[in-house]
């Protein structure tokens, strides 16, 4: 499914999903017990919730932007039951600038369907954790196929940075350390996996993956008080029910409030 938005600056932005995969529920949300996120999340028999792969694709001033690449198809059968995959219907976009969030392979392995005219941008933290893999908490996340395909149109970045007027690349440190998310116009906020779905608004929603937790809750409050002063859009770049939404806030507790693309 496609969702379009044009922001109030005339800049084009789509939300597609570019196929579901599985992945643990109690992983996804870390200390909140399942009572409480299988309401948000129906699980399978084996505690599996399905996970979207939103990606954003961003049209302005003649140049196209794509941030992240979604999961493609370069999955072993092994690696296809784990994850849920059941067919491979790999996104072979093209696009003139490619913007990962991180390098974890349900964000970047859709690189070698794709098409990339001009620049791949990675956080210069980012890719160097990449390289070095050899933390043995991330090392199954990081693929060696997914980083040689990346490597000829390669470009680090130290964000905060402008690729456009319009498109800022911004640090959100936390789930890796050099995680970035992105802002369109100051209107519609990437959030990448800093908040992978519309229920991690709510704070306590860490997930296990996530490798410093105490600084994503930090990052993320700080995002979320931006959104809700200034009526960001947010894209929930996992949630396969909700994938953006505006933020509200009741008391101290984030919420997230459906809202509508202009066109779908
Ligand atoms: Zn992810």
């Amino acid at each position: 499914m496609t969702q379009v938005f044009k922001t109030r600056a005339g800049t084009y932005v789509e939300i597609v999903n570019t196929g579901n995969f599985l992945l643990d529920g109690g992983s996804m949300f870390g200390r909140i017990p399942k009572v409480m996120w299988e309401n948000w999340f129906p699980a399978d028999e084996k505690n599996r919730i399905i996970m979207a792969t939103n990606i954003l694709k961003i049209q302005v001033r003649e140049k196209t932007y794509q941030v992240d690449a979604g999961l493609g198809s370069f999955y072993d059968e092994k690696e296809k039951v784990v994850l849920g995959i059941e067919e491979n219907v790999p996104f072979c976009g093209s696009t003139d600038y490619l913007i990962l969030t991180h390098l974890h392979f349900d964000h970047c392995g859709g690189i070698s369907d794709m098409d990339v005219r001009e620049k791949v941008l990675v956080s210069k933290k980012e890719w160097a954790d990449a390289i070095n893999n050899n933390n043995p908490l991330t090392k199954g996340s990081y693929r060696k196929n997914d980083l040689d395909a990346i490597k000829p149109n390669l470009e680090c970045i130290e964000p905060p940075y402008k690729i456009a007027p319009d498109i800022e690349i911004l640090s959100t440190p936390g789930h890796t350390k050099g995680h970035v998310s992105v802002l369109i116009d100051r209107e519609i906020f990437y959030a990448g996996d800093l908040i992978p779905t519309s229920s991690h608004v709510h704070l306590p929603c860490i997930m296990a993956y996530d490798l410093f937790p105490l600084e994503i809750l930090e990052v993320k409050k700080r995002m979320l008080e931006m959104a809700l002063e200034e009526d960001w859009i947010v894209i929930f770049e996992h949630d396969p029910y909700t994938p953006f939404a505006r933020i509200d806030k009741v008391g101290d507790r984030f919420k997230a409030r459906p809202a509508k693309a202009d066109k779908n």
